[in-house]
């Protein structure tokens, strides 16, 4: 492999490039996905160039099937301000965007390996729910493991969230389940041997209306009680903490500075390495299409890859879960929404915090490499797996960020994507065995808070398959709660 750099800003080689025309991908906006070369601060300018003249010079023919890069505005780095003078008609749902592709893969990535006839424990959907949990089944000594993913591993909401974690919730089983995941966090690179880029710098509320005021000091007092060091603070200390902060019409702020950030695909990445290392299948490119269903079990999931004989089957495929369900005759109560997020060329370290405003939706931060990386929801934002990118968003998040830090009005942005949440009615997961399907166990319904929760979740839920003994957490959050009526609303949602 050739080790010359074609593309300085994301490190990609010669050699990752003849990689990527060897797997098949054979044009510029392929190698561009599959390779990041052209992602970086330069946009290509550098490097677009070198790569089309190598792909020329090897002259690989396109193969059927392989999908064009679709690009995403902005087409070139766009100033924040400008983006936010553009007209917003907040009556209107949003209509449409750049489209991305949902579930059309090259077929060229599709592994060439028969897939297993039979395993102990299937999971569908290598997010960082399905990957954790085969993690932490294999530290129990399970191996016998298939995880079949659709995509590639950060194709779904792990590979597109904003990498918030925060203790700060409005329930005790979150609270904890957050201390716990953030705990684990911090020894992740010991245990995975991956750097996922941890920042403790607080995550900081900000609340606009008297509703969400109270909110947050009711909040405050119950994570307190739990040992996490929230404090309401005052408009002058909110401004200490991030200077240049605007704190028009802010009526209260929280702030727990323990709550933070991290790079989400080191996460994917650790718990895959880790799995495969351990003799633990992770099949990616691999469509489950349908179940075997005998007697109230699962007794085999199909796939376009074949079908694969199983114990027991994990639904952790995130915002995709209910169609998967249907498949059973199972129907979950979750919907798919769409949430836009964006990142601005790097700046110098400014921003401490994850800042929210809790009333908007709007969140920011700043991640390691100085991106400013943000969203906000869309109260109009129909249900449905859109995962298109729209200037309505770019708009709505540039007046909502330039009125919070004006002076950022200059920050060039660089990206946007969109991702879907997964959401229940009560905005908790569903969670344990399906009433009339004992084998299939639900892992779902972690609208936008799954990254942060994923560690403590799949830990809790790998020891509860593996001893059967009682757990709360299972019993409390089964999918029987919302045909029972026995909700429990969390209220410390962004978006
Ligand atoms: C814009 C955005 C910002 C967010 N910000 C945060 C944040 O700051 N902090 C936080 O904690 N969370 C955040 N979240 C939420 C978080 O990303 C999700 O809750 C979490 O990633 C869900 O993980 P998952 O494994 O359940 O689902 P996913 O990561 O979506 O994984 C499900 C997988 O199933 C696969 N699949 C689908 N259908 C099939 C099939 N038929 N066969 C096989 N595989 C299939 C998909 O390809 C996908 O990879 C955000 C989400 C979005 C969209």
């Amino acid at each position: 492999m050739s080790k010359a750099l074609i593309c300085s800003c994301e490190d990609v080689t010669v050699g990752d490039v003849r990689h990527a025309l060897s797997r098949g991908y054979c044009d510029v906006e392929s190698v561009k996905r599959y390779t990041g070369f052209g992602t970086g601060i330069c946009q290509g300018k550098s490097c677009l160039a070198a790569v089309a003249a190598l792909i020329a010079k090897e002259g690989p023919l396109k193969p059927q099937g392989i999908q064009p890069f679709t690009p995403r505005p902005p087409v070139y780095p766009t100033e924040l301000s400008l983006f936010g003078s553009a007209p917003v008609d907040e009556s209107r749902p949003p209509v449409g965007g750049v489209p991305e592709e949902l579930g059309v893969f090259p077929p060229a990535l599709r592994p060439n390996t028969p897939l297993p006839a039979k395993a102990k424990v299937v999971i569908i959907g290598g997010g960082v729910m399905g990957l954790a949990l085969a993690y932490n089944l294999s530290l129990r000594g399970e191996t016998d493991v298939v995880v079949l993913e659709r995509g590639y591993l950060c194709a779904g909401a792990s590979g597109r969230n904003g990498g918030g974690v925060r203790m700060q919730w409005g329930t005790a089983a979150n609270i904890e389940l957050a201390k716990r995941s953030i705990d684990l966090m911090k020894q992740f690179a010991r245990d995975l041997g991956i750097n996922i880029w941890l920042r403790q710098g607080g995550y900081l509320f900000l609340a606009k209306t008297e509703a969400v005021a109270r909110r947050l000091e009711r909040n405050a007092a119950l994570h307190n009680k739990h040992g996490v060091p929230t404090r309401i603070i005052t408009a002058d200390a909110a401004r200490e903490i991030v200077p240049g902060l605007t704190m028009k019409g802010v009526l209260t702020a929280s702030f727990n500075p323990e709550d933070g950030v991290i790079f989400p695909w080191p996460f994917m990445w650790g718990y895959a390495q880790h799995c495969l290392k351990k003799g633990i299948k992770v099949e990616t490119f691999t469509h489950v299409t349908g179940f075997d269903i005998s007697n109230g079990q699962v007794r085999k999931v199909k796939t376009d890859r074949g079908d694969i004989a199983c114990d027991t089957v994990v639904l952790a495929a995130g915002a995709w879960s209910p169609e998967i369900a249907k498949l059973a005759d199972v129907k979950l109560p979750n919907e798919p929404h769409r949430h836009e997020i964006l990142s601005t060329e790097p700046l110098k370290p400014f921003l401490g915090p994850l800042v929210s405003v809790l009333d908007s939706g709007l969140y920011f931060s700043q991640s390691m490499r100085g991106e400013i990386v943000g969203g906000m929801g869309d109260p109009k934002e129909p249900a449905g797996l859109n995962m298109g990118s729209t200037l309505r968003f770019v708009a709505r998040f540039s007046q909502g960020l330039m009125e919070q830090l004006p002076n950022v009005g200059h920050v060039k942005v660089l990206r946007q994507w969109a991702g879907c949440y997964d959401v229940t009615p009560d905005n908790n997961p569903v969670l344990g065995r399906t009433p009339g399907l004992d084998n299939l166990l639900q892992m779902s319904g972690f609208v936008g808070h799954g990254f942060m929760m994923a560690p403590a979740v799949a830990e809790r839920m790998a020891a509860w398959m593996a001893t059967d003994e009682h757990d709360d957490l299972f019993h409390r959050f089964n999918l029987r709660r919302f045909s029972s009526g026995r909700l429990e609303r969390e209220d410390m949602i962004i978006g």
